[in-house]
């Protein structure tokens, strides 16, 4: 499956003579390390890319998910810096992209069930910087510099900017789209009562504010207002909403879809330490047609004081259930170092039943980072890290977090740390 988009390998020169040429141009890494210390890559005296790979008979998928790309011993090599470089060097590219376009493009297979974390962890990394030093010389007078304390404004010295390159500006002055989202989504607020937020001038009266009923109104209040007049919308939840009725921002209302194509919703994260408004948030997501805040509390004819209290009703809590389910739901995106803290505050805040069960169910998740932050330092993409140390790590951040935490994980029933010298 693989192999027929990616390859790493020098493609024959008598069968593929313009492949060859393409690859050969293009998509050869180096030469680097002894051979070429200087090479841009070099970092400590290692590629930072880690080439030359491995020789590989098979594309195969290691234990992380990362594919790992045939790249055969053959005789195939290209001449680069008065080195012969063979397989071994070769970027991963797509044969048909790289004939069309004749340029370096490096395609990459990547799909885990977690790979959302890996597309967009990528685009919340930030944009590319550069240093750039500003000097207004029209006057003579040099701006970052303040005469009368015959200091350097630091802070005039440097503008925190982005960096955008030529095509990329171009791309953004033409208005082309950066990415599509399809189907699209609605992202709905969960508040308790008179706890939504609202926009406003500075300069207006709070009193105005207050006594506007209109402002009160958020796609909850009105949901519950929609479900008090119409049947047919009882038959929804509240993150359901959006398949079949659209929200008017201008007039805060719920209008009826004529065409077929909803929208998806999406409620509002909140922290398992938030208290009722988590529990709120656990009852939006099951039940139908709630006509008010008391009536989303409410079950088989009982009207809860509490929204923690009607989530038992519904059997959303109990056996640490929830907690798990609100694990899960983070571990879909959250990155390791999250999941550590959100797993410190959850054992810290939520009085979770059994906290050993709790670890050993996602104790993998919380040390995802380790394998990758150890094979950076000594530089190894192969180097597989047991278990056994991928937990004592885990607890020995652990234990620091507990103790930022003002706690001691020691108060926990918490695996020990392994006794091994
Ligand atoms: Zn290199």
């Amino acid at each position: 499956m693989i192999d027929s988009f990616i390859s790493a390998e020098i493609p024959s020169p008598s069968a593929d003579p313009l492949g060859y040429a393409l690859v050969a141009e293009h998509m050869v890494h180096g030469p680097c390390g002894s051979s070429n210390p200087s090479c841009p890559c070099m970092k400590k005296g290692m590629c930072s890319k880690f080439y030359p790979k491995a020789y590989e008979e098979q594309t195969s998928v290691d234990a992380n998910g990362f594919a790992v790309y045939k790249r055969p011993k053959n005789n195939f090599y290209v001449e680069k810096g008065g080195c012969q470089l063979d397989n071994r060097w070769i970027v991963p590219y797509n044969s048909f992209l790289l004939k069309k376009y004749q340029a370096h493009i490096n395609v990459e297979w990547c799909n885990k069930t977690t790979f959302i974390k890996y597309l967009f962890k990528y685009v919340t990394k930030g944009a590319d910087c550069s240093k750039v030093y500003l000097q207004r010389v029209r006057n003579g007078e040099d701006a970052p510099y303040d005469g009368e304390t015959r200091t350097v404004n630091e802070i005039r010295e440097y503008l925190d900017c982005r960096y955008i390159c030529e095509q990329d500006a171009c791309w953004r002055i033409f208005g082309y789209d950066i990415h599509r989202h399809f189907p699209a989504v609605e992202r709905m607020p969960v508040h308790l009562p008179n706890e939504n937020f609202i926009t406003f001038k500075a300069r207006a009266k709070m009193d105005n504010i207050l006594s506007q009923e209109f402002l009160r109104r958020t796609m909850l209040t009105q949901w519950f207002w929609v479900n008090q007049r119409y049947a047919d919308a009882r038959e929804l939840t509240y993150i359901q909403f959006p398949s079949k009725w659209k929200w008017e921002s201008d007039s805060r209302k719920w209008m009826r879809r004529r065409q077929n194509q909803g929208k998806i919703g999406r409620l509002h994260y909140v922290h398992p330490s938030a208290g009722e408004r988590y529990y709120l948030r656990l009852l939006l997501l099951s039940v139908k047609g709630a006509r008010s805040f008391e009536d989303l509390r409410s079950h088989r004819g009982v009207q809860y004081a509490t929204y923690k209290e009607a989530c038992t009703s519904h059997g959303l809590v109990g056996d640490d259930q929830e907690w798990y389910n609100a694990f899960t739901e983070a571990a879909s995106w959250a990155t390791a170092p999250q999941l550590r803290r959100l797993f410190v505050t959850m054992v810290l805040y939520c009085d979770i039943g059994n906290e050993l069960a709790f670890f050993e169910k996602y104790w993998t998740y919380l040390a995802e980072d380790f394998e990758y932050r150890y094979r950076k330092i000594i530089g190894s993409t192969q180097y597989q890290m047991p278990d056994i140390d991928k937990r004592d790590y885990l607890l020995a951040e652990l234990t620091d977090l507990f103790a930022k935490g003002g706690s001691n994980i020691g108060r926990f029933n918490l695996p020990c740390p392994s006794q091994r010298a």
